[in-house]
C-alpha cells in the first residue's frame, strides 16, 4: 500500500475524534439519548476490533477467514478473542438440525454453538466458551428480561438504542473478560439480511464509539464467473459493497472470494466503486485445504495491513512469530506429503452432508497429515446393512467410525458392522452413539443377553443396557437437558486408553449425551471381556471401553474429534488411523497404534 493512501486514510479516521465520547456514551440514565453500557473494568484502546461480514451469499467461509487472519496476529503474539454473531432466535445451537446446519459443536463449558466455533478452536488452538458465541435469541432475552426487572427506567426499548447496546455490550465484556489485543467479530449471514442488520448496525456504533483506529472493517464479497461467459464479473461483489457503505460502514479490507484467483482487473473495479486501496482488495481463490489460507492471507501482505489500520505494530514480537510460523509451515508442508492412503468407513444417518461430521472428517485429517496417509472416507449408509451382508459393505475399508447420533433410524445396521468389525479384526472406533451400540452389540453377541438395546432405540426393552442418566431421567423434554460440555474422565492403568493418553490417570473430553451404560449390566459386561478404560471420577458412568483381544477396538461416550487440533491430533485418532494403516500395509513393518501415538503426541515416556 503506498503511503498516499496510508496518509489520506489515517486523516480520514483522525476527523472522526469525538472528545471523550465514551463518557458521554456509557450515560444510560433517561436523559440522555446516548445509551451504551460498559461492562465494568473495561479499559478504552486496550482491545481493538476486527469485523468480518459477508456480501453477495452466505457460506463464504468468513469463520475460516477470520480465524486464520487471527491466527496470524495470534502468530505474532497478540491475544486474539473470537466471537461469533448469530442472526437466529435460537438461545444455542443445541435444538438445530446438524442436516440444515452443520454439525452442533460443544464447547467446554457446555455451550452449544455453531461448527465455526469449531474452527475457531482448532485453528487457534484455544478453548473458547460461551463469551464467544451469541444469538439473537440470547440477546433478546437478556433485553426482555432487563425490560422486566426494570433496567430501562421508563424508558421504550428500542432497536437502537438498546438492542444494540446489548450487542456492544456483549463484545465489549468479551474484550474485559479476554484482556484480547484483537477481538475478531465475524456476523453471520449476509449484508442486506433483516436478522443481522442491528448487527451491523451495532459494530458501526461500537467503532465510532472506540474511536480512530479502533476498528477495522473487512467485506468478504463473491466473484461471479459464469461458465456462459467465461470470465469474472463483479457488479454482484459491488451491489453487495454498495449496501455495507450504505449502512454506514466504509469497509477496509475487501477478501474477493472466487472459484479462481481474482483477476486484476476484478480488483481494480472493486477498489475504484469501495474506496478501498487495490492493495487491500485480495483475492481469496478456493484452496484445497483450509490450512494454506494462513499462508495466502500473509502472501497479499493482510496480517500487517490489520495491525497498520489498528495501530498495534508495537505490540508484536516478531522473533514469536518466526518459531510459531515455522511450526505452521512444518504441519502443512506435510499436508501433501502423504505416503500411504486408507480408508475408513463412516456410519452416518446425515451422509448427504458433510458439514454435520466436520469434526470427524477434521480429526481424521489431522491424524493422517501426522502420520503421513491419505485418509479416505467412505460414507456408509446403514439402513440396509444387516449381519449377512455387512462384509459386503465393508470390504474396502480398513477401519471404521460409528460416530454420534440420535433416534432409531439406522441403528441395527450400525450394530451389524461393529459385530463383523469386532470379529474380523478390522480397527474400530465408536463415539458417543457409536460407544453405546458397541456395548449393545457386545452385551447380545458375547453375553448372550440377546435381546438387549437401549431405550432410545426401545423404550420397553427388555434388557436395558443402555439407559437415561439417573440426573435426565428427573428432566422432561428435549433441548438443554443433556449431559454437556467437557469432563474429566479417569482412565484405568495398563490399559489402550491409558497408553494412549501417554500414561496418564485423567484425561479432559466434551460430552453432549442423555443415556448412558446402566450400571447394573457393567460387573456382567466386564466378566465377558469388555474393558471398561476410562469412567467419571466418583460416578459409575462409563466413558471409554475396549477390547483387549482386539488389534484397535475401541469406545469412548464423550466425543474426542471435538478436541483435535492440527498440531496436537487427538490420540484416540491417530491410533485409529494407525491401527488401519497395519492392516492396510502389513508387509510395511509401520509402528503399532501405541508407539505411532505416543511419537506423534510428543510422548517422552
Ligand atoms: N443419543 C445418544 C444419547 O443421547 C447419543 C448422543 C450422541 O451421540 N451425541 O445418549
Amino acid at each position: 500500500m503506498s503511503n498516499e493512501n496510508n496518509r489520506s486514510l489515517d486523516s480520514a479516521r483522525d476527523d472522526q475524534k469525538p472528545v471523550n465520547l465514551l463518557a458521554s456514551v456509557s450515560d444510560t440514565s433517561t436523559e440522555s439519548e446516548f445509551f451504551s453500557p460498559m461492562p465494568a473494568g473495561y479499559k478504552k484502546g486496550k482491545t481493538r476490533y476486527c469485523f468480518v461480514m459477508g456480501t453477495v451469499m452466505s457460506g463464504l467461509g468468513k469463520g475460516i477467514f477470520s480465524s486464520c487472519l487471527a491466527l496470524l496476529c495470534q502468530n505474532k503474539r497478540l491475544k486474539v478473542a473470537p466471537i461469533k454473531l448469530e442472526g437466529y432466535l435460537n438461545i444455542d445451537s443445541g435444538t438445530l438440525n446438524p442436516f440444515r446446519h452443520g454439525e452442533v459443536f460443544v464447547l467446554d463449558d457446555g455451550m452449544e454453538c455453531d461448527m465455526d466455533l469449531g474452527t475457531y478452536e482448532r485453528m487457534l488452538d484455544q478453548d473458547l466458551s460461551r463469551a464467544n458465541f451469541a444469538t439473537s435469541g440470547q440477546i433478546f432475552s437478556s433485553i426482555l428480561h432487563k425490560e422486566r426487572h426494570g433496567d430501562y427506567l421508563g424508558r421504550d426499548v428500542q432497536m437502537i438504542p438498546h438492542v444494540t447496546g446489548e450487542v456492544k455490550l456483549k463484545l465489549r465484556q468479551l474484550a474485559t473478560e479476554s484482556d484480547a489485543d484483537i477481538v475478531f467479530v465475524e456476523i453471520g449471514g449476509t449484508v442486506g439480511d433483516l436478522e443481522n442488520a442491528y448487527y451491523i448496525e451495532a459494530t458501526r456504533e461500537l467503532a465510532y464509539e472506540e474511536g480512530p483506529n479502533s476498528s477495522c472493517f473487512v467485506a468478504l464479497t463473491y466473484i461471479l464467473e459464469p461458465k456462459t461467459l467465461g470470465e469474472q464479473k463483479s457488479k454482484a461483489a459491488q451491489l453487495g459493497i454498495k449496501q455495507l457503505m450504505q449502512c454506514g460502514i466504509q469497509p477496509d479490507i475487501i477478501a474477493c472470494r472466487a472459484a479462481h484467483p481474482a483477476t486484476e482487473k476484478v480488483r481494480q473495479k472493486i477498489s475504484v466503486y469501495s474506496n478501498v486501496p487495490f492493495e487491500r482488495v485480495i483475492s481469496l481463490p478456493d484452496s484445497a485445504s483450509i490450512y494454506m489460507i494462513p499462508a495466502m492471507l500473509r502472501d497479499a501482505g493482510l496480517d500487517f495491513e490489520i495491525l497498520r489500520l489498528l495501530r498495534i505494530e508495537d505490540r508484536i514480537s516478531l522473533r514469536h512469530e518466526r518459531k510459531a510460523w515455522g511450526r505452521w509451515c512444518d504441519f502443512t508442508d506435510k499436508i501433501d506429503a502423504q505416503k500411504y492412503k486408507i480408508t475408513i468407513g463412516i456410519t452416518g444417518k446425515y451422509t448427504a452432508v458433510r458439514d454435520s461430521y466436520a469434526s470427524i472428517i477434521n480429526a481424521l485429517e489431522h491424524a493422517g497429515i501426522a502420520l503421513a496417509c491419505d485418509v479416505n472416507i467412505k460414507w456408509i449408509e446403514t439402513t440396509a446393512i444387516t449381519d449377512e451382508n455387512a462384509a459386503q459393505h465393508l470390504a474396502d475399508v480398513d477401519g471404521i467410525i460409528v460416530p454420534g447420533g440420535f433416534g432409531t433410524r439406522g441403528a441395527e445396521g450400525k450394530i451389524a458392522c461393529i459385530k463383523y468389525a469386532r470379529e474380523n479384526n478390522l480397527p474400530y472406533l465408536g463415539l458417543c452413539f457409536g460407544f453405546q451400540m458397541a456395548v449393545i452389540e457386545f452385551a447380545r453377541n458375547v453375553c448372550g443377553l440377546t435381546q438387549a438395546n437401549s431405550t432410545e432405540i426401545e423404550p420397553d426393552c427388555p434388557e436395558p443396557v443402555i439407559d437415561p442418566l439417573p440426573e435426565q431421567k428427573k428432566i422432561e423434554g428435549l433441548g438443554g437437558n443433556m449431559r454437556l460440555g467437557g469432563r474429566d474422565i479417569e482412565l484405568k492403568t495398563q490399559t489402550l486408553a491409558w497408553e494412549l493418553f501417554g500414561k496418564t490417570n485423567s484425561v479432559r473430553m466434551r460430552f453432549r449425551h442423555r443415556y448412558e451404560v446402566d450400571p447394573r449390566y457393567i460387573e456382567r459386561l466386564e466378566k465377558a471381556g469388555l474393558v471398561f478404560s476410562g469412567k467419571a471420577p466418583n460416578q459409575p458412568i462409563m466413558q471409554i471401553l475396549e477390547l483387549p483381544s482386539h488389534p484397535y477396538f475401541c469406545g469412548t461416550q464423550a466425543h474426542p474429534c471435538l478436541t483435535s487440533r492440527p498440531l496436537k491430533p487427538q490420540p484416540m485418532f491417530v491410533g485409529l488411523v494407525a491401527a488401519a494403516m497395519q492392516k492396510r500395509y502389513p508387509d510395511k513393518k509401520l509402528p503399532d497404534c501405541i508407539k505411532a501415538v505416543r511419537k506423534i503426541c510428543n510422548r517422552t515416556d
